[in-house]
């Protein structure tokens, strides 16, 4: 199996790909030795940023009903929620975490840390815990309860609220803890990035360990604002993975201008090439709160995936009624709780629970339930991948044309007038593209289960797991079956 998936015309094909991406990357690397990459793009993403913010505020949407139409056509709501988030989960899945890169947040935070009391993190922030548990406040509260992605008005106010957070960690820490140790966008990037072909390495760990001022992450130029040494814990010349490299490029701009003219062979470090799925291969274990990041992540993408009109129309067709009307309790409270416990507790629970029991009964496979939880689980990561795939090129090309309302008015508030008046159409692709969607979802999850298919080979080996080592092959097929009953019974539940 070592191997299968990826060889002949395919591999062939892949490595083509992966090698237009480094010649383009090599063109990123020269970018991140200039003084002005990417402190100027994180200069203009702030502003953008603040923009977003006036405008969600500027909008009017006290009429409930007028704030679902609105999501669709404000400036705010559609670039945040149906731009700008789904295109970072896509280019972390193949390029890594290149959003960091750009992001005005590090720019902040870091401006309050260089400024600020530099305290030393305590353990529970340290722990990972603290991400985990902002996103599981997130989905509850921010997206279940007050559907911050419908509201601009919520979305800006959570947009200053991640700022806000950011400001106090970065003005009581030490160091860049936010990126590393508190914001979800970054962590679940990290995760996503275990597939990406790309990262950020040095080309020769010799030269870095002989290194005499060690400039990368002396303690130094950490408060710098461009020229810095690495504020997320990190010693680059020991990076193996993608999980937390911003890709800011501060070490390699602090280890060129150490540089002394008879050290031209020292290894800056660098954006390279390390393989499709290169992270991931390697089985590093997921830390306990990545896998309950991911336990979340689940229930979030079982709910997007109603966003399907497939699904919904098939789950209707079925269901004249939902539990919550019939059960004739159908308060927004009994809603929002039924909805929380079936999307983050009872589907993600079946849904991680099962394989393992499958493993263990049915295979005899003596394993503990924290090792399938950090080291089995990882072969569900190309599954997820796949699913947000398919969910976000759905998601960015059905609002393509709103776009054109949206140009000429960014509160989208005339928009809606003139469609709710029939004065416009509600923009809207053939129905034709939603089985286009489908198939390129199809498609992303046979790479995925292949990519699966690979590691389980892998997992195999290392546990020496020989009886019943088919059945180990059938759980990302059984992981995704659950996915989709339970993306079905959410419309039959609520
Ligand atoms: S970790 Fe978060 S705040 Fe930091 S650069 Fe990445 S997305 Fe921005
Ligand atoms: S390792 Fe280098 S590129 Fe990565 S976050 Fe640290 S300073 Fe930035």
């Amino acid at each position: 199996m070592e191997g299968w998936p990826f060889k002949g015309k395919t591999a062939h094909k892949l490595d083509d790909i992966i090698l237009i991406m480094i010649l383009m990357l090599n063109k990123l690397n020269k970018l991140l030795e200039t003084i002005w990459f990417p402190i100027s793009f994180r200069i203009i993403a702030l502003i953008a940023f603040i923009g977003l913010v006036i405008i969600g505020f500027t909008s009017p949407t006290d009429d409930p009903f007028f704030i679902n139409q609105l999501a669709k056509t404000n400036l705010t709501t559609s670039f945040v929620w149906r731009l700008w988030w789904p295109l970072i989960v896509l280019s972390a899945i193949f390029i890594g975490r290149i959003w960091c890169m750009i992001c005005p947040v590090e720019l902040v935070t870091a401006f309050f840390a260089r400024i600020g009391f530099k305290r030393k993190r305590p353990g529970w922030i340290l722990s990972g815990w603290v991400i985990t548990l902002f996103y599981m406040i997130v989905l509850v509260v921010g997206i279940t309860i007050l559907q911050i992605d419908l509201n601009p008005k919520y979305t800006s106010l959570y947009l200053l609220f991640i700022l806000g957070i950011s400001i106090i960690s970065g003005l009581i820490f030490e160091k860049n803890t936010f990126c590393r140790y508190i914001c979800p966008v970054g962590y679940m990037l990290g995760i996503f990035s275990k597939l990406a072909p790309l990262g950020w390495r040095v080309k020769k760990e010799s030269v870095c360990i002989k290194c005499p001022d060690k400039s990368c992450i002396n303690d130094k130029y950490i408060y710098q604002l461009n020229y810095k040494s690495c504020g997320v814990d990190l010693i680059p010349a020991e990076i193996n993975n993608n999980n937390h490299c911003l890709l800011c490029g501060g070490c390699m701009k602090t280890c060129s201008t150490y540089k002394t003219s008879n050290n031209t062979s020292r290894p800056n470090p660098a954006i390279v090439k390390i393989g499709f799925a290169g992270d991931l291969m390697m089985l590093q274990p997921l830390r306990l709160p990545e896998w309950f990041f991911l336990f979340l992540l689940t229930g979030s993408m079982i709910f997007e995936m109603n966003h399907f009109q497939v699904i919904s129309d098939l789950g209707a067709s079925f269901i004249s009624n939902n539990i919550i009307n019939i059960s004739g309790i159908n308060t927004d409270l009994v809603k929002d709780l039924a909805h929380v416990l079936y999307l983050y507790l009872v589907i993600p629970l079946i849904l991680w629970a099962l394989p393992y029991f499958l493993l263990v009964i049915f295979m005899k496979v003596k394993i503990s339930l924290s090792t399938y939880l950090q080291k089995v689980s990882l072969i569900f990561l190309p599954v997820i991948a796949a699913f947000f795939v398919g969910l976000v090129i759905m998601e960015i090309t059905t609002k393509f044309p709103f776009y054109k309302y949206i140009i000429q008015d960014i509160t989208g508030v005339e928009t809606i007038k003139s469609i709710l008046f029939r004065q416009i159409e509600m923009p809207q692709l053939p129905y034709w593209t939603e089985w286009v969607f489908i198939l390129i979802m199809i498609s992303a999850l046979i790479a995925g289960i292949f990519l699966s298919f690979k590691l389980i080979g892998r997992l195999a080996y290392n546990f020496d797991i020989r009886k019943g080592r088919r059945l180990f092959y059938i759980l990302p097929v059984i992981f995704i079956l659950i996915i989709l009953t339970g993306a079905l019974g959410y419309g039959f539940l609520i």
